[in-house]
């Protein structure tokens, strides 16, 4: 049983009833405990705030249940909204586990102090070092459970990928007038240029940021699914998008996405030298987590072999623990590719360089 909780009514189901209870339920409540100690001797709650949701979170969060007994309160709202409400909320915060997605809003929340160091032999082992988020001397604060590839599409009439084989190929002078992105502010794009800034340097991304603004076919504005459908129309010859976005529209079953995924091919960037940007869908122990344990108990569930595969599913992701292997027909069309390798939280850290060479730049 799950109590699906959204922000317009503000913990509602995340406290605890202690203090509730009247004299005679805690006799009965007495008499239980001498037969069940276990099953009342701590709660059985996790409040979880979690900025993702989709079909197979269902089946992800009731295996928990059955395993461990620990019933999930959601309280599910988007990025920003969680942030907000944890930094409102503070010590008073019901939240034991925070899911976001992307590194640049994860790093936001850990800067903000909204997470507390976890220390697990199972999430050690299993999430491999560069997904694992988290000051360096201080210890691992979130996990990546699940990664996106941030891809190169093209509109396959009027671009030759052959003169897009890289993010740093968009910003050369040849590809004028042909490229377009989202706002160069969003977390996706921050994340991208923090990773340059990681492997190229400052100096070098900002001539990069400079270079992509000349050659702009129009302002950024609008999302990953619009840019894809921008390139198809031929407003735009080429693009950057994450990678579940692109398996979304060859999963579709609408005729005019059929038909601009007809038009429209991908590449996997930077194949030849230090691989395709790779970013995650995350997670943490909330600061002042009121179930510490079970918080951690659900993390480490999380990069179960089982958990995984649900996890990355629901987003057409790639499970973050090697080997795990999902049963997706879209994003095994996409073929396999070399990943970066640059850590989530050198990403983390670059954001600030990452606005300021935006800022620099004019590249809005
Ligand atoms: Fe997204």
């Amino acid at each position: 049983m799950f109590h699906r909780v959204f922000l317009s009514h503000p913990r509602q189901q995340a406290g605890t009833p202690s203090g509730l209870v009247k004299p005679f339920a805690a006799l009965a409540l007495c008499a239980l405990f001498a037969v069940a100690p276990d099953s009342l001797a701590q709660e059985k709650v996790l409040n979880l705030y979690s900025a993702r949701h989709y079909q197979t979170d269902e089946q992800l969060y009731s295996n928990f249940t059955r395993q461990t007994g620990i019933r999930i309160n959601r309280i599910e709202a988007d990025d920003n909204a969680l942030f907000e409400r944890l930094k409102t909320e503070g010590r008073s915060s019901p939240a034991d586990v925070i899911l976001m997605v992307d590194a640049a809003r994860l790093w936001r929340a850990e800067s903000a102090g909204l997470f507390q160091p976890v220390q697990s032999k199972v999430l050690a082992a299993r999430i491999p070092a560069n997904l694992q988020g988290g000051d360096e001397g201080k210890g691992a604060q979130w996990f990546g459970f699940s990664t996106r590839a941030r891809i190169i599409v093209y509109n396959k009439m009027s671009v030759n990928p052959a003169d897009v084989p890289t993010y740093e190929s968009l910003a050369d002078p040849k590809n004028k007038g042909r490229v377009c992105t989202r706002s160069g502010s969003h977390p996706y794009m921050l994340s991208l240029i923090g990773a340059m800034v990681q492997r190229n340097g400052e100096p070098a991304t900002e001539k990069w940021a400079q270079g992509m603004v000349a050659n702009f076919a129009r302002p950024p504005r609008g999302g990953d699914t619009d840019q894809i459908k921008s390139v198809a129309a031929g407003e735009c010859g080429v693009t950057l998008a994450n990678s579940y976005y692109y398996a979304r529209m060859l999963r579709s079953t609408k005729a005019d996405d059929r038909e601009a995924m007809s038009r429209v091919g991908f590449i996997w960037p930077n194949q030849q030298s230090s691989g395709t940007h790779i970013n995650v869908s995350g997670g943490a122990v909330a600061r002042h987590a009121p179930h510490r344990e079970a918080a951690l108990m659900f993390l480490e569930y999380l990069a179960s072999d089982q958990a995984q595969a649900y996890f990355a599913d629901g987003n057409n992701e790639w499970p973050a623990v090697a080997g795990v292997m999902v049963k997706n027909p879209a994003i095994e069309s996409m073929g396999k590719f070399k990943p970066e390798n640059v850590p989530i939280s050198a990403i983390g850290r670059n954001q600030v360089a990452a606005q300021k060479i935006l800022d620099r730049v004019g590249y809005k």
